[in-house]
Order: C-alpha cells, then structure tokens, then sequence
C-alpha cells in the first residue's frame, strides 16, 4: 500500500455538504461524480496528496442511505491507492482478510477499487485502488 488516497465521508445532502467542507478546507470541489452501480453520487476535495470523497445516496435504500440510517453522517471508508490491485486482493485474501468483491471494480475517480470487510478490519471499512491508466 502506498499512502492513503482518499478518506469517505457519508453525507445526506450535497447541498449543504460541499459548501461546508469547500469552507472547512478552504478548497473548492474539484470533481462530482455519480457511480450509478453504487447508487451514490461523489464529491471530491484534495489537500496535498491525500483526497476527501464525500458521498451522497442517490436513492432511498442505497447502500450509503442504509449507512446513514444505522449510523449517521460521518467517516465511511478509508482508502489506500496500491500499485497492483490484483497482487494486493490477493495478498490480502491469503492473510485471511474478507474482500467484498472478488473482482477489482470500477469506482469513481478513474480507479479501480475493491472493499475489505469490516469485520476482518476492527470495523473499519478499508477501500483499496488503483489508479486507470
Ligand atoms: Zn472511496
């Protein structure tokens, strides 16, 4: 793993959210996204290397809207950009962490991403990606 890419912050409303972090970071968003396979739209903001995503359901029982139901607005996923995703699903699977999905997909961002399982992770849901060249 590489650094941290990207840090997910699950939000109920765009509208309100990307002024208050364009102020909170002093930045402005850079990039909006929707990732109609996830039922969720993106935000991005960068500071140095490291990137904030925020994301916002696009439907009502999307997988971020179940996520704030159960737990509120907050800190979503951690992200790490990797060289070779594949190599790393693998690396990981074989040191007994649980992946979400068997095959890299594609995220927002131009990245393709795989998710480990919270329960692998002391809670904590992990993305890796890679980068599309
Ligand atoms: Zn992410």
């Amino acid at each position: 793993m590489l650094k941290v890419e990207h840090i997910g912050i699950a939000v109920k409303d765009f509208t309100v959210s990307i002024p208050l972090f364009e102020q909170l970071l002093n930045t402005n968003c850079y990039k909006q996204e929707q990732v109609a396979s996830e039922h969720v739209n993106t935000a991005f903001f960068q500071k140095g290397t490291t990137k904030i995503e925020l994301l916002e359901s696009t439907t009502a029982d999307g997988v971020i809207a179940k996520y704030i139901e159960k737990k509120g607005e907050g800190i979503h996923h951690i992200a790490f950009e990797v060289e070779d995703i594949e190599a790393e699903m693998k690396r990981l699977q074989q040191a007994g962490f649980i992946l979400l999905n068997e095959q890299p997909k594609k995220g927002a961002d131009n990245k393709l991403v795989a998710f480990l399982h919270p329960k692998t992770t002391n809670s904590v849901l992990i993305e890796i990606c890679q980068e599309i060249v």
